[in-house]
C-alpha cells in the first residue's frame, strides 16, 4: 500500500507518496515557512491533501529535525529550530484521518538508503547526513536503533572535541560543530583570513559582499581550488575521527554520507577515511567498513520516511 513521507527542512518541505518499493509514484514540495510551527503544520495538512489525491494511505511519515521521542509523537528539542517539547503527532493526527508518525530527519534518510539505497546489502549501517546540522542514523542487526527513549543515533552531537565549539544542543565540542555544512563555512572564512592558500576564497568572499554561502565553496571545490579542496579536508578529517569513534561502538560495515555537503563525493570520502583509519582502535587487525556516498540523495527523507510510516501502522494494526 502507499505511504505519504513528508521531509520538513530549514529551506523547504518536501512530501512524496511512496510504493512498498519506495518508488515515489506522486511528489510536491513549497517553500518552509520558517521557523513558526503553526504555519509548518498548516503546510504538511495542505501537502499532505494534495498528495493524498483519492489514494488509500497507510500512513504518515513526518521527517524533523531533531530529538524525537520514544512514540514518535513529539520533538523534544531541535537544536537548529525553534521546536521545544512540540507535540506535533497530536496536532496533525487531529486533522489528519490517517495514521502519522514523527520521525528523525537523518533517520528517516538512514531507513531509505538501507532499505532501498546504498546499504541494501549490509545489516549494521551507520549515516551521517551533512547539511546544516550532522545527522546520524544507526541501522543494526537490520533494525533501526532508537535507544531506549527515542533519541538514539543523535550522532551530530557526540563530543568531539572537550571545552570546543559551543553547539545549538547546548553543550561544546559536539561533531556538529566541527562536521556540517556550517562547519565547511566557517572553515573556509578562516582559510580565508589566513590569505596564502585561502587567497581565492577572501576574493571570492569579498566579491560575494562578506559572506561565502555554501554553493560558493562547492563552486571554487568542483574548480581544484587549493584553499576550497583545503577546508574540505579538514572537514572530512573531523567526520573521520567521529566515524571511528562510532564504529568502535557499533562495528559497521558501512558508512553512508548523505547530505548536501556530500554532492563533494570522493573529494570528501578519501580525507575521511584517511582520518577514520588513523584514529581506529586495533587498526589493521578487524576488517574495515566501507564509505560511500548516499544514493538517494534528495529523496531519502521523504521515502524513508514513508516506509517508516508504513511499518508503524501495521505494527499497530497487529
Ligand atoms: C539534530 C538532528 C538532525 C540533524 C540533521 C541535528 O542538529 O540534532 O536531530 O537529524 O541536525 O538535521
Ligand atoms: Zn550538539
Amino acid at each position: 500500500m502507499h505511504a505519504i513521507g513528508i521531509d520538513i527542512g530549514g529551506t523547504k518541505i518536501a512530501g512524496a507518496v511512496v510504493d512498498d518499493d519506495g518508488v515515489i509514484v506522486a511528489e510536491d514540495r513549497v517553500p518552509s515557512p520558517a521557523r513558526d510551527s503553526s504555519a509548518i503544520e498548516d503546510a504538511v495538512v495542505e501537502m499532505v491533501s494534495r498528495l493524498r489525491d483519492g489514494r488509500e494511505i497507510a500512513g504518515v511519515g513526518v521527517a524533523a529535525a531533531g530529538f524525537i521521542d520514544a512514540a514518535q509523537s513529539t520533538v523534544y528539542y531541535a537544536p537548529n529550530l525553534s521546536w521545544r517539547n512540540e507535540p506535533f503527532r497530536a496536532k496533525l493526527t487531529a486533522r489528519l484521518s490517517m495514521p502519522v508518525v514523527i520521525e528523525n530527519d537523518a533517520n528517516a534518510a538512514g531507513w531509505a538508503e538501507f532499505r532501498f539505497g546504498a546499504a541494501q546489502l549490509v545489516s549494521d549501517m551507520v549515516m551521517l547526513t551533512i547539511g546544516t546540522g550532522v545527522g546520524g542514523a544507526i541501522v543494526t542487526g537490520d533494525e533501526l536503533f532508537r535507544g531506549g527513549f527515542g533519541t538514539g543515533g543523535e550522532l551530530g552531537h557526540i563530543r568531539l572535541v572537550p571545552g570546543g565549539l559551543p553547539c545549538g544542543c547546548g553543550v561544546r565540542g559536539c561533531l556538529e560543530q566541527y562536521g556540517s555544512g556550517r562547519a565547511l563555512g566557517r572553515l573556509a572564512d578562516e582559510l580565508a583570513d589566513a590569505g596564502g592558500i585561502g587567497q581565492v576564497l577572501a576574493d571570492k568572499r569579498e566579491a560575494a559582499g562578506g559572506t561565502l554561502s555554501g554553493a560558493d565553496i562547492y563552486e571554487l571545490i568542483v574548480a581544484g581550488d587549493g584553499g576550497a579542496i583545503t577546508a574540505l579536508r579538514r572537514l572530512g578529517s573531523y567526520i573521520g575521527q567521529g566515524c571511528a569513534t562510532l564504529g568502535a561502538v557499533l562495528d559497521p560495515q558501512m558508512f553512508v554520507i548523505g547530505g548536501g555537503v556530500a554532492q563533494a563525493g570522493e573529494l570528501l570520502l578519501e580525507p575521511v577515511r584517511s582520518a577514520y583509519l588513523d584514529s581506529l582502535p586495533a587498526r589493521g587487525f578487524h576488517p574495515e567498513p566501507e564509505f560511500v556516498i548516499a544514493e538517494l540523495v534528495n529523496d531519502a527523507g521523504v521515502v524513508g520516511a514513508a516506509d517508516l510510516a508504513r511499518i508503524a501502522a501495521a505494527k499497530q494494526e497487529a
